[in-house]
C-alpha cells in the first residue's frame, strides 16, 4: 500500500514524498478515501498516528478544486484545543499544501490580533484556531464562518477537558447547517460522544 493507492493528486504525493514518507499509517489508510469523498468522521487516534496527515492531505484536496474564498471567508475551520497544536497542524498543510494555492492561517490567543485580522481579511481556504480567539475575532466581525465546507475538531477530549464546550457549541451555531465534520479524540468518554452525536451524520468510525 502506497500513497497513490488512496485517490490523492500528485502535487500533494509530491509533497508527501519530500516529507520522506513512503507508507500510510493505518488512521491514514482508513481516513484518506473516506474525507475524500466527504462524509463525517469520528476517529479514536493518539497523537503520533499520523493524524494530522490523514485529515489535512484530503482536506487540502478537496478544497483544491472549488471557488476562492471571498473577504473575511473561510472555507475549512480546524479548531484545536492548544496554540501548540494549532501552530503544528498549520505547519503541516503548509508543507502538505506546498505545491496547491490555498491560503491557510493559525490563530490563538495571547498575542496581538492585528496580523491574524490582517490574515483573515482576504479570505482564506483554510483557518485553524484554538476556539476563544476564534469568537473574539468573529464578534468583531473581522472573520465570516457563513460559508465553511468542513470543520474538523482536533483532539477533542482535550478541547472539553479544557473547558471549551461552550466556546464550540458557540462556534458551530456560526456555521452552515450542511458541511462535512472530522471529529479526532484519544478517548470517548460520554461527552464526547454526545457531542459526537449531536455532529456528526452518519460517520464513518475509525480506531487505530
Ligand atoms: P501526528 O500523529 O499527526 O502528530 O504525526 C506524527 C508524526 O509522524 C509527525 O512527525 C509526522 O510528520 C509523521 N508522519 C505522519 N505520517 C507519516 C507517514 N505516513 N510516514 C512516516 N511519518 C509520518
Amino acid at each position: 500500500m502506497s500513497f497513490s493507492n488512496l485517490g490523492l493528486r500528485a502535487e500533494l504525493l509530491r509533497a508527501v514524498d519530500e516529507q520522506g514518507y513512503s507508507t500510510p499509517t493505518p488512521i491514514q489508510r482508513q481516513a484518506i478515501p473516506a474525507v475524500l469523498q466527504g462524509g463525517d468522521l469520528l476517529a479514536s487516534a493518539q497523537t503520533g498516528t499520523g493524524k494530522t496527515a490523514g485529515f489535512t492531505l484530503p482536506l487540502l484536496q478537496r478544497l483544491a478544486d472549488g471557488p476562492r474564498p471571498k473577504a473575511r471567508q473561510v472555507r475549512a475551520l480546524i479548531l484545536a484545543p492548544t496554540r501548540e497544536l494549532a501552530a503544528q497542524i498549520g505547519d503541516n498543510i503548509q508543507a502538505y499544501g506546498r505545491y496547491i494555492p490555498l491560503r491557510s492561517h493559525v490563530i490563538f490567543g495571547g498575542v496581538g490580533q492585528q496580523p491574524q485580522v490582517d490574515a483573515i481579511r482576504p479570505g482564506l481556504d483554510i483557518l485553524i484556531a484554538t476556539p476563544g480567539r476564534l469568537l473574539d475575532l468573529h464578534q468583531q466581525r473581522h472573520v465570516d464562518l457563513s460559508q465553511v465546507e468542513t470543520l474538523v475538531l482536533d483532539e477533542a477530549d482535550r478541547m472539553l477537558d479544557m473547558g471549551f464546550i461552550h466556546d464550540i457549541r458557540k462556534v458551530l451555531r456560526l456555521l452552515p447547517e450542511k458541511r462535512q465534520n472530522l471529529l479526532f479524540s484519544a478517548t470517548f468518554s460520554t461527552e464526547i460522544q454526545a457531542l459526537a452525536g449531536k455532529l456528526l451524520n452518519d460517520p464513518t468510525l475509525i480506531e487505530v
